[in-house]
């Protein structure tokens, strides 16, 4: 089972990247559980029809007895479905909301269930407190890989990223794999970006370019794996899993 992290900071790309890497991998014949860790819960959204699943925390806030087929949503590509939710806005911590998540799917012995071969983590990265940490130091995720443009803010969340990584890899938990570049298409980005990757010590997985058949494949509620299989997009997303599972994992 191969477990990879996709962090990024807010609005960057991470569940555009992150369902259609799942696509692509579910269309290869694996099993590939999705994990949406975002207060928001629209992680897996375009896997679903453009609609969002119930998340693990509001089931379980009216059913705490509520079973695993009430808590994973498979998906018409095949992509099994979580959402871990969030606390009632104002009330409680956002990270919270992972953890429980985390812990309700492991008590439910969901790993040996679904027996997937591939788990993808989406985590919100503007904020690493405990909660969102928590795929990288619960032994959740081998691997972490950081979404980011050559913007500024995403440029300095990837580094923050990198940090939380490191710190806690020293004790033998998820390795930082590298950063995959979703473009906006500016001069000059691919230097920042690399120069950013130099800074951090890990390097630039993959180059994502901007591409309208991401909003319209979103317009039909779908991935653009799923949309436009034929479409250049769509076999850079097949590209970028492909690499994701063949990969070595970096130190
Ligand atoms: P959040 O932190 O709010 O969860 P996110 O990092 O998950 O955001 P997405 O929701 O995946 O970001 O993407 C934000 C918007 O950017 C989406 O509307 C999506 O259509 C668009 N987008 C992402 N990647 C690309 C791309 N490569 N080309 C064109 N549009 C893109
Ligand atoms: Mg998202």
């Amino acid at each position: 089972m191969k477990k990879i992290a996709i962090y990024g900071k807010g609005g960057i790309g991470k569940s555009t990247t992150v369902s259609n890497v799942a696509a692509a991998m579910a269309a290869m014949g694996l099993k590939v559980l999705q994990i949406g860790c975002d207060p928001k819960a629209d992680s897996t959204r375009n896997l679903t029809g453009g609609k969002n699943i119930p998340t693990v925390l509001d089931t379980l806030r009216e059913q705490s007895d509520a079973t695993l087929e009430e808590l994973v949503v498979e998906s018409s590509t095949g992509v099994l479905c979580v959402e871990a939710g969030g606390p009632v806005p104002g009330v409680g911590c956002a990270g919270r909301g992972i953890i429980t998540a985390f812990e309700k799917l492991e008590e439910l012995d969901a790993y040996t269930i679904y027996r997937p071969d591939v788990v993808l983590y989406d985590v919100l990265g503007d904020v690493v407190c405990g909660g969102f940490a928590m795929p990288i130091r619960g032994g959740y995720a081998d691997e972490v890989c950081i979404v980011t443009s050559g913007e500024m803010m995403s440029l300095y969340a990837a580094t923050n990223i990198s940090h939380a990584v490191k710190s806690f890899g020293k004790r033998g938990y998820a390795s930082l794999r590298g950063l995959i570049l979703n473009a906006k298409n500016f001069a000059g980005e691919q230097e920042l970006v690399d120069k950013a990757a130099a800074e951090i010590g890990a390097p630039v997985l993959y180059r994502l370019p901007r591409d309208p058949a991401v909003q319209q494949a979103e317009a039909q509620g779908k991935t653009v794996v799923e949309a436009f299989p034929d479409s250049e997009m769509a076999g850079h997303y097949r590209a970028l899993a492909k690499y994701l599972l063949e990969g070595a994992a970096k130190a």
